[in-house]
């Protein structure tokens, strides 16, 4: 078998499980290989049947000798039994309102079973089980084992109806003994981290004899995915530095003209950061920049800068924002900021299009038709575009595209951001804006081709958020405190829950509904005194553009909304954020909404309300509470959550295992040499097996846009 070879060309497969395979994703052999358990099973963690005590959470390994179905007679709930048998003794398996999982649990089938033991008429029963099928042969290792420890460990994967774990161990059995799998690392790297070798590591993985093995293998793994995603980002960037961007020239007049435009002085971090832009854009390579800094720190004015020069160069900037009203805002910051100056400033999203300045009101933006826009665009009659995804169409042409740049970039993918990219016949300046701080692991790797500029510091006079976590019972504590800041003027976001469907359209409407909801109910019977605005993804762009308007004139004074603020949106006046059903939000998430509020010199607040509690999310609330910063939170979520927790790790198109090595500093480190090395001395040609497979990833970028 080849690593590229079908799994449905050389298996046989039913419809269902063809399905299933695509869903997870598995296509090939290689894919298959790829997909490594999550966990394994220690047999010695199995308890007997005839060990068992009431009230424990046990696992259990069993042959199902019978399978029923039956209702209660008095209150109709639909049960489903199974006896399982350990040779130990039997025991009852009960799903309460569950029929179908008995269903799928055929008799003579062997399974792991976990759940919780319960009592009923001085019988044991498994109450409700999780189960997982295991294959007869190690069932049968399991019980002829003397000593349970030298066992081997049975594997789990993520699996999917119609493909089990089980299917997958015996496909991958037949696999690993027919194919040969060619190691891509070079030997100097295996032997001096004293690496299994990839047909070995992967042989361990999937069949491990204990842990130690299993740990192994895994190293080796997440040390080549860390490697190759390294590896194929700093070849990007070296080829970056190999090409030539627009040349801008500044000069200390043009610095002076920008800075007396600024309503503000920036801080030393944002003078830093426009340095760094700065000597990116006259140095005659493409820029290839993150700027990094928390919510509130003042990103934005870099963002101007850079566009001032370009087009004060004669040439043309873009700028993404992933919403509409965020892009509606830079719009209006940048033509208030950059208007004084003579630039012209476009707006486009999938819905408006707008010029600025006007004919006849050289001070307002005007309407104008999409295809109008499009032909100032191309004529550089506007010097920057600024606007939604909608700038990535391929009829968005620039006649002099100098430098692009993209909001709060951990919201798009790298492909987006490459399509952006790919607008010019040169290779535009790019810089990226993110509040999202990545702790220092995931900037070495994921970003390993862009240069990183910080800003560390929030513009002077702020204060730290206070943070609550509001119990049930004290509601009407925080809703009278929060009356008084009404009362002196200030305004309030609140957030409701988030609304989790695959389904977008009805993701939307639910959340439409909760957000009318809760506006119905702190007008009638909370804030009845105050102005109320609502604010959510089905209303159309002229409602949002009106409701964020008299939101931020003060209009409204308290905005009901969904997560569609959750980035970027400003309004220094605004001091309370309230946030519903917390424990539905990512942390990283809820620090962004909190960075709505503390914008200005005031103290601001935020409160929590849980619609629940479990302990973990306890202890997530009591990170956010304490937390004084993003990045203290990013390692947080990194630890407890995992990476892919951080900020959508498919964007990324990193494995698990990947975002699992992601958390190991050291071999980052390691993997960061070793990619560096043979960067550098351009070695790459001297290893044809590991060249194709950077080729490989890099094909499989290019061919997801
Ligand atoms: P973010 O980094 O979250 O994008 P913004 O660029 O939106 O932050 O800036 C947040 C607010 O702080 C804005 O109202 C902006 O005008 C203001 N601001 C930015 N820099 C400074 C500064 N150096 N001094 C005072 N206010 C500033
Ligand atoms: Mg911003």
């Amino acid at each position: 078998m080849t690593l590229d070879a079908k799994l449905e060309e050389i298996f046989r497969v039913t419809p269902r499980q063809r399905l299933a395979l695509k869903k997870l994703g598995l296509l090939t052999v290689e894919n298959l290989l790829e997909h490594f358990p999550y966990k394994y099973e220690d047999p010695a963690n199995f308890k007997k049947i005839s060990d068992l005590l009431s009230g424990e959470r046990v696992r259990i390994a069993g042959r199902v000798t019978k399978v029923d179905f039956e209702k209660t007679w008095k209150r109709k709930i639909n049960i489903a039994k199974a006896t399982i048998e350990d040779g130990s003794g039997k025991l009852e398996a009960v799903w309460f309102r569950q029929p179908y999982i008995a269903k799928m649990l055929p008799e003579g089938s062997t399974a792991v079973f976990s759940g919780k033991i319960g009592i009923r008429s001085g019988k044991y029963y498994l109450a409700n089980p999780l189960y997982e099928f295991i294959s007869q042969g190690a069932f049968s290792d399991f019980f002829n084992t003397i000593t349970p420890r030298s066992s081997p460990l049975y594997p789990l994967y993520s699996t999917s109806a119609g493909i089990s774990s089980l299917w997958i161990q015996k496909h991958l059995e037949k696999i690993l003994a027919e194919t040969k799998v060619p190691e891509f690392l070079p030997d100097e790297i295996i032997k001096k981290y004293n690496l299994p070798e990839r047909q070995t590591a992967l042989r361990l993985i999937h069949f491990p004899k204990n842990l130690e093995h299993a740990e192994a293998a895994k190293k080796r793994l997440a040390f080549e995915k860390v490697f190759l995603l390294q590896l194929s980002r700093m070849k990007r960037k070296l080829e970056l530095k190999n090409s030539s961007g627009l040349k801008i020239k500044n000069n200390d007049e043009l610095k002076k003209e920008f800075l007396s435009l600024l309503p503000f002085k920036p801080t030393i971090s944002q003078i830093k950061a426009m340095e760094d832009v700065e000597r990116d854009l006259t140095s005659g390579n493409p820029m290839n920049r993150l700027l990094e800094g928390d919510v509130g720190s003042g990103k934005t004015a870099i963002a101007a800068y850079a566009a001032f020069l370009a087009a004060k160069n004669g040439a043309q900037a873009t700028y993404m924002a992933p919403t509409e009203i965020l892009a509606r805002q830079h719009f209006e910051n940048f033509f208030n900021l950059l208007g004084k100056s003579n630039i012209r400033v476009g707006l486009l999203t999938s819905s408006i299009s707008e010029k600025f300045p006007s004919k006849i009101n050289p001070k307002m933006p005007t309407h104008v038709s999409k295809s109008q826009l499009l032909k100032w665009a191309k004529e550089m009659e506007i010097h920057i575009l600024i606007g939604t995804h909608s700038l990535i169409e391929k009829k968005v042409e620039f006649k002099n595209l100098a430098l692009a740049m993209v909001d709060e970039q951990h919201r798009f993918g790298v492909n987006q951001r490459g399509r952006l990219l790919r607008k010019n016949s040169f290779i535009p300046h790019f810089l990226s804006m993110s509040a999202t701080p990545i702790p220092r692991t995931l900037a070495l790797s994921i970003y390993a081709d862009l240069d990183i500029s910080l800003i560390s510091e929030l513009p002077p006079g702020r204060k730290q958020i206070e943070t609550k976590i509001v119990p049930p019972k004290e509601r009407h504590i925080a809703y009278s405190f929060i009356r008084q800041r009404l009362n002196d003027d200030e305004q309030v976001f609140v957030i409701c829950p988030r609304i989790q469907k695959s389904d977008k359209e009805t993701m939307l409407k639910m959340e439409m509904k909760s957000v009318k909801e809760e506006y119905e109910k702190l007008k009638k019977s909370v804030f009845p005194e105050f102005e109320i605005g609502i604010m959510h993804g089905k209303l159309g762009p002229k409602e949002k553009e009106e409701t964020m308007r008299s939101f931020r004139d003060g209009k409204i004074k308290i905005l009901v909304s969904t997560s569609v603020i959750e980035v970027g949106v400003d309004v220094p006046n605004a001091t309370v954020m309230m946030i519903e059903g917390a424990e539905r939000f990512g942390l990283a998430q809820m620090h962004q909404f909190r960075g709505r509020v503390g914008r200005s010199e005031k103290q601001s607040y935020c409160f929590i309300f849980p619609n629940s509690y479990s302990e973990n999310s306890r202890q997530r609330l009591k990170a956010l509470k304490e937390a004084k910063s993003g990045f203290e939170l990013a390692e947080y979520d990194l630890e407890f959550r995992g990476a892919g927790e951080l900020t959508g790790k498919n964007q990324w198109g990193v494995s698990d295992i990947g975002m699992d090595a992601l958390k190991n500093l050291k071999m980052v480190e390691a993997a960061r040499t070793e990619a560096k090395m043979v960067v550098e001395k351009n070695l790459l040609a001297k290893f044809p097996l590991l060249q194709e497979k950077i080729q490989k990833i890099e094909s499989s970028e290019i061919h997801f846009e």
